[in-house]
């Protein structure tokens, strides 16, 4: 029981810090219980991990949600609620982390964290305590005075509850999903709704920027969706097929990519961006100098290398700015993406295009542009948005043309297909040599193995990178959003390699992986821990230097 946790603490007092091990186990409170699930072993370690367990009779009032995105908000909620509840409990003396108090939780997106479990029978909610310490010698009253104050809280917290708050979030996340699951049926990649706020503080913050221009959608871009919880919501909705988003510098393309990028997963109320929604498959591809390529054929991009070297399956330790591109973008064809995202100002030039000028001029072309492969995405399902200022080549081809103007779109299609009769390229479309597609690979299970002989490591350093055993993963191409999304990577790939059998294609090892997400949290123990989409896994996958990967 609970109090008597209290004489424990106080008979710790002063002891040596493993004395705290003791404490492993289920500490019953009223109407909810406190368990040590990890306890650290000493002060300046990763603090434990502690649960507080609420049984089924408690959670009646959560179970505000109509499917499965709502039950994983109202998680999402809970543990923003906690963070934000036990933020003030009292600052102790002591040496590390003594007292420290952390829930976890990173950004503004609703996304499924290894914090928090609503299931049938309990709620669980973990985080982390620094044990409370003074050198190596136990802090027992303070340990007492702070676990009486924690208790407090915990004991009052789901009574307390901000239950309208808790209904917002609910509803939006669940109205984000049901838009976000029609958006290809009817015919949309991408809805922006009226009055979001697009751009953040800096690059570094995840607040909107104050002042921002709010979003007005074009006219004739104008979509409604009549959504369970807010009833109408009107928007612009983004066409399948071949998007750009064109304008001066500074007049806000990037901003409006990025929110696209970000919208493939639901916001807190307040961000800004609840209702960008985009296609749950959309990638961001970009080019990546110096990064790892294994067993790619890049053909359909890069083909008859001049000394004869094969692109069939290719591989580099060293990909150039084109050979990066290529490689992502068919890695994510490979995953099924289904939109594919992309800034001139991080696209290599060569892949986007290759001018009348220089079709004249270079006769024995080892690449082909996206340019070229327009109607081959369009034929293969896949859709591209692409922001361009420079590159006027694609208005030919493109759907879709958006011109940003002071933060405010306007479509210019029709205006855009004059001028580029009025002004032909003059370039020969050409027809490619290999079809666009992309050959299955199948990793072999040593990729995954992090010792490699040695120590086994697994940490994430913020969003950025991923040390796995002797590697360090580069990470700075993808879309991750919180360093628990990074951490869940290092988890994934260990379970990535108990599931590698040199057969299996990668896509279907990724889905594999990710379905017992939510075991896999629970036996990780760490509360830091969040979901990833099965395109970034891959995606991370992909950039491991130690892959080795089979054509299937
Ligand atoms: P581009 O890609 O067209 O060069 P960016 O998207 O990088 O332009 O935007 C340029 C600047 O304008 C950025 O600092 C961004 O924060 C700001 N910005 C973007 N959208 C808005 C908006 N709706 N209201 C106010 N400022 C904005
Ligand atoms: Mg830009």
């Amino acid at each position: 029981r609970l109090e008597d946790l209290w004489d424990r603490l106080e008979a710790l007092e002063g002891k040596p810090y493993p004395f705290y091990k003791d404490l492993k186990g289920v500490w019953r409170g009223k109407g909810f219980a406190l368990r040590f699930v990890y306890v650290q072993g000493d002060p300046f370690a990763t603090p434990s991990v502690l649960e507080a367990i609420y049984p089924g009779e408690a959670l009646q009032a959560l179970r505000v949600y109509t499917r499965e995105e709502g039950r994983v908000a109202v998680e999402d909620f809970l543990l923003r609620a906690l963070k934000a509840r036990l933020r003030d409990l009292p600052r102790l003396a002591g040496s590390g982390h003594s007292g420290a108090v952390r829930v976890e939780v990173e950004s503004p997106k609703v996304l499924r964290r290894a914090g928090a479990h609503l299931g049938e029978k309990a709620l669980s909610l973990r985080f982390r305590v620094g044990l409370p310490a003074q050198g190596r010698r136990i802090l027992g009253r303070e340990a007492r005075r702070l676990f009486q104050a924690l208790s407090r809280h915990l004991e009052a917290f789901l009574q307390e509850l901000d239950r309208e708050a808790l209904l917002r979030h609910v509803r939006q996340a669940e109205d984000f999903a049901f838009i976000q699951e029609r958006l290809a049926e009817r015919g949309l990649v991408a809805f922006v709704g009226e009055g979001s706020l697009l751009p953040r503080e800096s690059g570094v913050s995840q607040r909107p920027l104050k002042g921002a221009v709010p979003f007005q959608s074009p006219p004739s871009l104008k979509v409604a969706f009549r959504t369970p919880h807010a009833g109408e919501v009107w928007g612009m909705g983004l066409p399948q097929g071949l998007t750009l988003i064109t304008g001066g510098g500074f007049h806000g393309k990037t901003t409006l990519l990025e929110a696209l990028v970000h919208g493939v997963f639901p916001h807190v109320p307040g961000d800004g961006r609840e209702w960008v929604v985009t296609d749950p498959l959309a990638q961001r591809v970009q080019s990546e100098d110096g990064r790892s390529v294994k067993g790619v054929d890049l053909r359909p991009f890069v083909h008859d290398l001049p000394l004869g070297q094969d692109t069939a399956f290719f591989s580099t330790e060293d990909a150039s700015g084109s050979t990066s591109l290529a490689a992502a973008i068919l890695e994510a064809l490979e995953m099924g993406a289904r939109v594919l995202l992309l800034d001139e100002d991080t696209s290599a030039t060569n892949l986007l295009v290759r001018d009348a000028r220089m079709q004249a001029l270079v006769r024995r072309e080892t690449l082909t542009p996206i340019l070229d492969r327009v109607q081959d995405f369009k034929a293969l399902g896949v859709s591209l948005v692409l922001v361009v200022g420079g590159v006027g080549d694609y208005l030919d081809l493109a759907d879709t043309v958006v011109l940003m103007e002071a933060y405010r779109p306007q479509e210019v299609t029709a205006e855009a297909k004059a001028i580029a009769r009025a002004h032909p390229t003059g370039r020969a479309f050409g027809e490619p040599r290999y079809p666009l597609r992309a050959v299955p690979r199948a990793p072999l299970p040593a990729s995954f193995d992090p010792r490699r002989g040695r120590k086994e490591k697994v940490k994430g350093r913020g969003l950025r990178e991923l040390v796995y055993g002797e590697e360090t993963v580069d990470l700075s191409a993808l879309d991750l959003f919180e360093n628990a999304q990074v951490r869940a990577l290092g988890a994934l790939f260990k379970r990535l390699g108990r599931l590698a059998d040199g057969r299996t294609p990668l896509k279907a090892l990724v889905e594999r992986a990710l379905l017992g997400v939510e075991d896999l949290f629970v036996l990780e123990e760490a509360p830091e821990l969040a979901w990833v989409r099965p395109l970034e896994l891959a995606a991370a996958a992909n950039r491991l230097r130690g892959l080795e990967v089979v054509q299937v």
